[in-house]
């Protein structure tokens, strides 16, 4: 009885702050839910325009390429010379000729006849090089049309369906297109 007493006539303090707030209602979690897809939505559509806007001046230089001789024998000084450095990422062979190591139709270097510093600009680059582009181009074709149809997937994307994982667009587009490269 003491003790209970004691207890009533302690002065009354004010709760910890550390206590968590009332939790949200699921009426309200929900459309914060919604909120979040309907933003992720809309950044990756613009993600997503960019990606399509990229791969279309992909195929525009690819096109120029067949027509303008000083842009391919340039290619070919940044082959023999350069590793393909500055070139398109179909020439790149910093990082060695690692294409035709994921993409068994990817026609590969050692195939070939490249020039080099002082017996430059040679047929066998130029060679390589035109194959490589026509090889390229199928599969920038295939994401392009793949980067097409995910905007519909996305346009009708239920709000109510959640996000799925983060580095989505071109991850997508790759799987779409039955491609995926990995740059070395
Ligand atoms: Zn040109």
């Amino acid at each position: 009885m003491k003790l209970l007493l004691k207890k009533i006539e302690r002065p009354q303090r004010f709760k910890p702050a550390t206590e968590d707030p009332p939790e949200p209602s699921r009426d309200l979690r929900s459309l914060w839910g919604r909120l979040e897809t309907r933003r992720w939505i809309k950044k990756s559509l613009q993600e997503l325009d960019f990606a399509i806007e990229e791969l279309d001046a992909e195929l525009g230089f690819n096109e120029h390429l067949k027509n303008c001789e000083t842009c391919r024998m340039e290619l070919c000084l940044s082959v023999e010379r350069y590793m393909g450095s500055r070139g398109p990422w179909w020439i790149n062979l910093q990082n060695g000729d690692y294409l035709p190591e994921q993409f068994l139709d990817c026609p590969k270097l050692e195939d070939y006849e490249i020039g080099y510093y002082g017996k430059d600009n040679q047929p066998g680059t130029h060679k390589f090089i035109k194959d490589r582009m026509t090889w390229a181009t199928k599969i920038t074709k295939k994401q392009f049309k793949a980067a097409g149809k995910l905007v519909k997937i996305l346009e009708n994307w239920p709000v109510t369906e959640g996000i799925p994982e983060i580095s989505w667009v071109q991850g997508m587009i790759d799987k779409l297109a039955g491609v995926s490269i990995f740059l070395g």
